[in-house]
């Protein structure tokens, strides 16, 4: 509800009429449809261009949270490509503007499952239990992510997400440029 008043609904309860009881809700006006893409972009919480292009910059053009470069494939998924956006770090978290550090670069399917998951919260055991899962280096990497606070990575991840960034013409050019180099 706290998200659906400011887009224009109007939602009434037994404060504001009396002939209602305590748990009904009656709903006097349809606002915007804040379910659709176009609405969840503009978004209550407008992100600037440039704080956008500092987000971007800051997590190296990838996703914070599966580690995907723009324009690459899913590895799961061959036919998708990633397409990185912008989003909260908090989703459900409400305010005006948004700055950098309330924000995270995520590709549109990292930022779909977040938003998927509104109001499902894992418990720490079932986290924990996935955690015992992992393989022992799985463990040690994610304990230093958990210490960076993010995904770290490598020189090379970096450098492979800024080549992402390019056109394919010069993404050619430069793995052509590589390959000589390497012969020599
Ligand atoms: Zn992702």
């Amino acid at each position: 509800m706290r998200d659906l008043r400011p887009a224009g609904w109007v939602i009434r309860t037994y404060r504001d009429r009396p002939s209602l009881q305590p748990d009904q809700l009656y709903l006097e006006k349809i606002g915007r449809p804040v379910w659709e893409p176009e609405h969840r972009a503009a978004g209550l919480r407008q992100i600037s261009s440039k704080t956008r292009r500092l987000v971007l910059e800051r997590d190296g053009h990838a996703c914070r949270r599966c580690g995907h470069a723009a324009g690459e494939a899913y590895a799961d998924d061959p036919d998708a490509r990633v397409r990185l956006t912008v989003g909260h770090v908090n989703p459900h978290k409400s305010g005006s503007a948004a700055n950098a550090e309330d924000l995270i670069t995520e590709c549109a399917r990292c930022n779909e499952t977040v938003k998927h998951l509104t109001g499902v919260q894992m418990t720490k055991g079932q986290v924990w239990d996935r955690v015992t899962e992992l393989p022992r280096r799985g463990k040690q990497e994610l304990l230093h992510w958990m210490r960076a606070d993010g995904r770290t990575m490598s020189q090379t991840e970096r450098v492979w997400a800024m080549y992402r960034q390019l056109p394919a013409v010069t993404r050619e050019e430069l793995q052509a440029d590589l390959d000589r180099l390497l012969e020599s």
